[in-house]
């Protein structure tokens, strides 16, 4: 065997060619970030045997844990038959399993499934198959869409369009496609909301967004928005109700309503899906990252009968959707996929999470009486934590201090990983995670907190 390849030795291949996701490389460079060799459970293992409990899931994917036993099978198992084949000309046995599963689980209505292999582009497919509807059902001149202030799709192109979080989106400004931008509701931003009084801004919010679709319905294609949290933005949580008015008022101004279940999809605020809170069956729908459980890159867009309807005819008429990618129903991402759907019911795990809910919102409403914290929001399994300056006025730290950051990196003295946004802590661990898991990570982050503000 040969020897183990020591940690300064990865690092320096790290840093000399890993160019990282959002991440200022000067600063990268003169760090010495952790070397993950192996997963058990919620927590990652280091190079060095150092234990970190993953307290954001890995990036908002994790559900069962890492390493799980099953989910590992799955994988093997369909290893040993095959690792890939084409849905262009064939389809193959996981790919129509798991598209029968997604079907019984998802919104009533949302029968059609078309495969990806990321966020975005599970985005893009629901944006590309709003404009072609609109084509097909002879109103072409329907081609803009809706899309929300301080919202994030992914980060290609026709993603970024729709997204509205300036510091990411700005500089491709001259590369979008314009939309027409709602505000958010419950933004924590606005007068309304620096004065906590959210249910002015809600108000505030759909009175724009009606006026907004009176106004533009006969041009528009679609409404994109992401159901219950707006998860890049900072884990901002819709007021009850606001989804179930999104979707009324689509159906009367006859735009096609796109929701991105990309991170609030699998049970993570709760319910299998986030619509199903509010009962609420959007035209298309947008999943990826929880879909196998946080183990394989794979996305899936559903659609309705009556969107899935509008591209059938002969093929002369050039309704076909002429958009596929080549690892489209990957069959190892599928089987993971599957299995991961196995585990959720023989693990009760959706039944387990309105205690771990529970303790989490304890927790939160804790954190939020200390001195450096403002609001504090949760939907589900989901928990953002905002620091401020200066509780009575609100003063929030200026993005440059990086408190967010420096509570995170303070985390790991505690023995977690953390991920903040901006000056928002981000509690989304695997929905696996005990109570005593649990309490661990909240302590920690209330300890980090406390060092770095207080
Ligand atoms: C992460 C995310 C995406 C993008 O997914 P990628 O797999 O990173 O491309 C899209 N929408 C939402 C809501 C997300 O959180």
């Amino acid at each position: 065997m040969s020897k183990p390849i020591s940690t300064a030795t990865l690092q320096a291949y790290d840093r000399d060619h890993i160019w990282h996701p959002f991440t200022q490389m000067r600063e990268w460079e003169a760090s010495e970030p952790p070397v993950i060799v192996r997963g058990e459970g919620c927590w990652l293992v280091d190079s060095e045997g150092i234990r970190l409990l993953d307290g954001v899931g890995s990036l908002w994917t994790n559900v069962h844990g890492h390493a799980v036993p099953e989910i590992n099978a799955a994988i093997k198992d369909q290893l040993d038959r095959i690792e890939h084949s084409t849905l262009l000309g064939l389809t193959n046995e996981k790919a129509a399993l798991l598209a029968k599963r997604l079907a019984d689980l998802a919104p009533t209505g949302l029968t059609r499934v078309f495969y990806s292999d990321n966020g975005s582009t599970a985005v893009e497919i629901g944006i590309k198959m709003a404009f072609q509807y609109w084509q097909h059902r002879g109103r072409p001149e329907k081609q803009r869409f809706i899309s929300f202030k301080n919202a994030y799709h992914g980060d290609t192109l026709g993603a970024v369009s729709v997204g509205g979080i300036d510091t990411f989106h700005a500089v491709f400004r001259p590369l979008l496609f314009r939309t027409i931008q709602a505000p958010s509701p419950y933004c924590y931003r606005c007068e309304s909301c620096v004065e906590r009084d959210h249910t002015r801004c809600d108000l505030q919010c759909l009175q724009e967004l009606e006026r907004l679709m009176e106004a533009h319905a006969g041009e528009t294609a679609g409404l994109v928005i992401e159901p219950l949290v707006q998860g890049a933005g900072g884990m901002i949580v819709q007021p009850p109700g606001f989804l179930k008015r999104v979707r009324e008022l689509c159906s009367r101004h006859e735009i096609l309503m796109v929701a991105d279940e990309v991170a609030v999809g699998f049970g993570r605020t709760g319910t299998m899906f986030a619509c199903q809170q509010e009962a609420v069956t959007p035209d298309i729908m947008a999943l990826s990252k929880g879909i196998t459980g946080g183990y394989l890159p794979l996305a899936a867009t559903l659609a309705t009968e009556e969107v899935y309807g509008a591209f059938l005819g002969e093929y002369r008429e050039l309704k076909t959707f002429f958009h596929g990618h080549t690892f489209t129903g990957n069959p190892l991402g599928c089987a993971a996929a599957l299995a991961s759907l196995d585990l959720f019911e023989s693990t009760q795990l959706l039944e387990s999470l309105p205690q771990k809910i529970a303790y989490l919102g304890s927790r939160l409403t804790e954190l939020s009486h200390r001195p450096h914290v403002g609001d504090v929001r949760q939907s589900g399994m989901i928990g953002g934590i905002e620091l401020v300056r200066d509780k009575d006025s609100r003063d929030p730290y200026a993005w440059e201090e990086r408190v967010g950051v420096q509570v995170c990196l303070e985390a790991r003295k505690h023995g977690l990983f953390l991920r903040p946004l901006g000056n928002t802590i981000v509690v989304f661990p695997p929905l696996v995670i005990s109570l005593d898991e649990l309490a661990f990570l909240m302590d920690g982050i209330e300890q980090s907190i406390r060092s770095v503000c207080d």
